[in-house]
């Protein structure tokens, strides 16, 4: 092809926080509409805001894990606009000096390594309230819960290249706010937006004119979004036309986006400085107290699983991709020191398929960790095999018993008993005697099929080992 792709991102992120930006209020969600409220929020005359500290921290928290520059003195300024959902009039917002500056994160590629993407800055600000038209008849309500609420707004370098590149960058960075603990990041209750600025170019052009795509809300629709408006501009560069800066909405029902404001009609901020608040100023002191309040981050996680485990790298990829499932592990391990390596295989191929299947996420999995822990000792110490084990996975996940429970109720411990399987190995051989008279004469190959019959003459449960042991002698007797 001979476009070029280009994508900038800006993520709207709700940090975590029991009030809002500016004033004492809950941010809970989903509480009574307009119950959340105050003459701060509401923007009532004569209020003043105070800044929220601990959302600074979170901000602050967020920009070293992405090797930025902390601002010492950064700036609040307003936005003005005009919006039923913001009584202001205006939102404040970072605008002339952010909090947070010159960032990267680095994101898998396809085909192994690493790409550098570069994060221009992270700035606070507050969000607006919501507007509810379903299910009104030509009135819409306002609720101003969410009016106030502490965002960060996260703005990458044009760097991407394609869609998949892009949603790598989300996701990259959607994993690492929650590891730092600083937003739900909840994508269904809008806690973590993204607008998408796309551009196309011949390859070694200058930037293309871009088109914005605003409020995507899942990974799966930022890449149709991106995907659809790579085409449209491309189709509209090949037909001898330009692309406009727009602004444009994305239909995911439809599978296409329309022009919600064109530059012409964009929005003149009138940006000015926030009156009501003073420089925000930080100490270099207290930034190297966030430093050290760091926690593990995906990447340190993941060799820590390779190195303390002895896990290979897509394993310890693959169970570190949230902090939930990350805990599950090491609460298995725990409950099963034995041998780390299996206890990560029947979590990775066992346990998430059942729980896919069964439509639960690893937090409200039907077996616990210590559950599934013992079931790894009774492999262990011989009482079944690994493949009985996984018909009493299924039988966990159905019923919630313990595998103990399970195991004693269907009858299904393994026979190790000499006696026992000597005799099964007996009624095999003499069921088979034209079988034992060609492995006699030579045909070493046929040991396979007699451990088959026997295992299966025992449903599975005669000890593997104990069965070829036994076979041996008798075969050779
Ligand atoms: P605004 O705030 O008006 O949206 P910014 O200059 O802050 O504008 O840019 C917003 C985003 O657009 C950034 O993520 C940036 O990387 C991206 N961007 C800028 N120019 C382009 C372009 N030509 N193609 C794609 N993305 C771009
Ligand atoms: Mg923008
Ligand atoms: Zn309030």
């Amino acid at each position: 092809m001979s476009w070029e792709v280009v994508i900038g991102l800006e993520v709207h992120t709700q940090i975590n926080s029991k009030t809002k930006a500016f004033c004492g209020c809950s941010t809970e969600f989903g509480a009574e509409p307009n119950s959340q409220t105050c003459p701060v929020c509401l923007g009532m005359p004569g209020q003043l805001p105070v800044l929220n500290n601990e959302a600074v921290q979170k901000t602050i928290l967020t920009g070293l894990a992405i090797d930025a520059t902390i601002n010492l003195e950064s700036k609040f300024d307003r936005k003005n606009y005009f919006y039923p959902d913001l009584p202001k009039g205006y939102q404040i917002s970072q605008f002339t000096v952010p909090l947070v500056e010159h960032g990267h994160l680095d994101i898998p590629v396809e085909g192994g390594g690493e790409k550098r993407i570069g994060i221009t800055r992270i700035h606070m600000e507050e969000d607006a309230g919501k507007s509810m038209h379903e299910g009104l008849d030509s009135v819409s309500h306002i609720d101003l819960n969410r009016s106030g609420v502490p965002l960060m707004e996260i703005v990458s370098e044009p760097d991407m290249r394609s869609a998949d590149e892009a949603v790598a960058y989300l996701k990259q960075l959607h994993q690492l706010i929650r590891f730092l603990d600083v937003s739900g990041a909840d994508m269904e209750k809008g806690q973590f937006r993204c607008d998408a600025n796309v551009s196309v170019r011949r390859f070694g052009a200058p930037l293309g004119t871009r088109a914005e795509l605003k409020n995507l809300n899942s990974f799966r629709f930022i890449k149709q979004a991106i995907d659809y408006e790579v085409v449209r501009q491309i189709e509209i560069i090949e037909d001898g036309g330009q692309v406009v800066q727009e602004t444009r909405l994305y239909d995911s029902v439809k599978g296409e986006s329309r022009s919600m404001r064109s530059k012409e009609e964009a929005h003149d901020y009138r940006y000015f400085p926030e009156p009501d608040l003073p420089a925000l100023r930080v100490t270099a002191e207290e930034v190297a107290a966030i430093k050290a309040g760091m926690p593990e981050l995906p990447s340190q996680l993941r060799q820590r699983f390779e190195r303390e485990y002895g896990l290979s790298s897509y394993d310890a990829d693959v169970l570190s991709q949230t902090l939930e499932l990350a805990r599950y592990l090491e609460d298995l391990i725990a409950a099963h020191p034995a041998n780390p390596k299996i206890a990560a295989n029947w979590l990775a191929n066992e346990l998430l398929g059942r729980l896919k299947e069964s439509g639960h996420e690893i937090v409200n999995s039907p077996v616990s960790a210590s559950a599934l822990g013992l079931l790894l000792d009774r492999i262990a110490d011989n009482t079944i095999s690994g493949k009985i084990a996984k018909d009493v996975l299924d039988e966990m996940m159905r019923c919630g018993q313990s595998a103990d429970t399970i195991i004693e109720a269907k009858g299904l411990k393994q026979v190790s008993d000499t006696g026992a399987i000597d005799a099964m190995i007996q009624t095999v051989l003499d069921a088979n005697p034209d079988s034992v008279a060609e492995f006699k004469s030579g045909k070493d190959r046929l040991f396979g099929f007699f451990v088959g019959q026997v295992m299966k003459a025992s449903r599975g449960q005669a000890n593997p080992a104990l069965v070829n042991e036994r076979l041996k002698l008798l075969l050779n007797s």
